[in-house]
């Protein structure tokens, strides 16, 4: 696999500090309200995984899974849910857990499609933020690392369903994706 990657961007010390102080600053935010984690599947689930170790007040896991890029790496701009959340989000303090923001395409439809349920508030935490191509504007309540424009795999990111088992977030060699 690491012959595969062509540089790390965010090693995996990194991440966990940074992870660390997010769940410190959410779990300010969010005393004495009933959390409720919303991961966005499947590339939220290291991020998730790990932040939520990192909150040190109560709160509840749901998942939503939604299409990406296929087996591309440039968003197609059309979202379709895989997978609705298990219960309603009806007066709960939602927080969104993202993997990365890009063109924001995704995470407007998200925002839109949770507001309609009516949640007592809604927020989004993304690890990663790629502002170079935006195409929606969204808002990121709270944001892991801004990074470039670049397609980066590991820490839960993929590409074409391989690399999320790396610990770190780094960027493939381009010769993969012309394989394609
Ligand atoms: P957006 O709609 O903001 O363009 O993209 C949202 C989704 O596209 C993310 O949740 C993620 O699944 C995928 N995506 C965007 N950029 C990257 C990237 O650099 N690497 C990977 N692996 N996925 C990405």
């Amino acid at each position: 696999m690491l012959e595969d990657i062509e540089e790390i961007l965010i090693d995996g010390k990194a991440i966990q500090t940074r992870v660390k102080e997010l769940g410190e600053e959410i779990s300010r935010r969010y005393e004495n309200k009933d959390l409720l984690l919303v991961c966005i599947l499947k590339g939220g689930i290291m991020f998730m995984a790990d932040l939520s170790r990192c909150i040190t007040i109560p709160c509840e896991f749901d998942f939503m899974a939604v299409t990406s890029y296929g087996e591309a790496t440039e968003s197609s701009g059309v979202v379709r849910i895989l997978k609705d959340l298990d219960k309603s989000i009806q007066n709960r303090h939602v927080l969104i857990i993202e993997d990365v923001v890009d063109t924001g395409l995704t995470l407007k439809y998200l925002v839109k499609n949770l507001e309609n349920r009516r949640p007592a508030s809604l927020k989004v935490c993304s690890l990663l933020n790629k502002k170079a191509h935006r195409k929606a504007d969204v808002k990121i309540d709270f944001v892991g690392f801004d990074i470039p424009d670049k397609f980066v795999i590991g820490y839960g990111l993929d590409y074409a369903g391989k690399y999320r088992n790396l610990p770190f977030i780094s960027v493939l060699k381009p010769k993969i994706y012309t394989t394609c």
